[in-house]
């Protein structure tokens, strides 16, 4: 089986040392007496670029050769991925191209140009972006990095999981919100490699819990796409996956899914109760834990993922209001 081993995310993590931040972990009285054991947060969404997918795209970017750091990097995400992606190949001083349909809001387009990276709309949709790329690999040579299906990738995101410990070695449980499963197939390596009876459990938003259902099906499917407040979670895991559906099937011991309301409530415990502006995505572990959706035990520890929400949304929830991103717009 392929997969990535402590000794990949070691190597990761020198590579990564003093070009990424040490985000930092903060015990959370309200979610610990939610939970009735102690609840840290770690609070990853201050990463630059706002998410941990910066580790991941850097030791990636960094582990080309030189013929390919010199044709460049092309990628399709047009959210944390992409942001990651173009911050790491700017500062490697690597070509950066990210394709997108001519759909994409300009609020997206400019949060990537910010990051340093060309951008190229192309066609009505996410398959017309893709064929540019697939164009850039075969006529100029340039490298594809797809966002958590890569052994680079994913030993990027593990260096989460010994940061985690270092910090907090007394976790007996670590929550991980899990779209792809780059994060948690590396999060978990790292872990069980330093401590083997931690338990890792994955949360996803209930519509289009892509890895959830692959995993009840036993093998990857396809699930359908749905509007989320979770939108960093959207997406399938590839029906050709080779790395993240076996690592996350062998080391994950529970996969857990939330509601959009229990995301509501979460993004607006961060902001009135930890004073931390977070994203959907970001939010899905607190999520469970205030829902009581997990089997938490132990000393436990909160990944909170990413910051990059929409503030006119992000006004909208923590004021109250009854936010619904799943009707279509009228
Ligand atoms: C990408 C992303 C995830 C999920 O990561 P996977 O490796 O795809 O499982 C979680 N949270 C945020 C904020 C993300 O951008």
């Amino acid at each position: 089986m392929a997969s990535i081993t402590i000794a990949d995310i070691e190597a990761a993590d020198a590579k990564l040392t003093g070009r990424l931040r040490q985000t930092p972990v903060e015990l959370s009285s309200t979610l610990s007496k939610s939970a009735g054991v102690p609840v840290t947060l770690k609070l990853e969404h201050h990463q630059i670029t706002g998410s941990f997918k910066l580790r991941g795209a850097t030791n990636a970017v960094l582990n080309l050769g030189e013929a390919q750091k010199a044709a460049g990097v092309v990628g399709v995400s047009t959210g944390n991925h992409g942001r990651g992606l173009a911050h790491a190949a700017r500062e490697a001083g690597v070509r950066c191209i990210i394709c997108m349909s001519e759909l994409v809001p300009q609020n997206k387009v400019d949060g990537i140009k910010a990051q340093g990276a060309e951008v190229r709309t192309i066609g009505r949709s996410q398959d017309d972006a893709q064929q540019e790329v697939d164009r850039l690999v075969s006529e100029e040579a340039m490298t594809m990095l797809p966002p958590f299906d890569h052994p680079h990738i994913i030993a990027g995101q593990g260096t989460l999981g010994l940061e985690i410990l270092d910090q907090v070695p007394s976790a007996e449980t670590i929550l991980v919100p899990l779209s792809g499963g780059g994060l948690i197939s590396g999060l978990a390596a790292a872990a069980k490699a330093r401590k083997p009876g931690i338990k890792i459990i994955g949360v996803s938003m209930e519509r289009g819990a892509a890895m959830h259902e692959c995993l009840k099906a036993g093998k990857p499917i396809h699930v359908e796409e749905m509007k989320t407040l979770a939108d960093s979670l959207g997406g399938g895991i590839g029906l050709d996956n080779q790395y993240t559906f076996p690592m996350t099937r062998d080391l994950v011991d529970d996969t857990v899914t939330v509601s959009e309301a229990q995301i509501a409530g979460a993004i607006r415990h961060a902001y009135w109760e930890e004073r931390q502006i977070i994203e959907g995505s970001g939010s899905v572990a607190i999520a469970a834990v205030l829902a009581g959706k997990a089997a938490v035990s132990g000393p436990a520890v909160c990944v909170v993922s990413g910051a990059n929400i929409d503030l006119g949304l992000h006004y909208r929830i923590i004021s109250g209001e009854d936010v619904d991103v799943t009707k279509p717009e009228s």
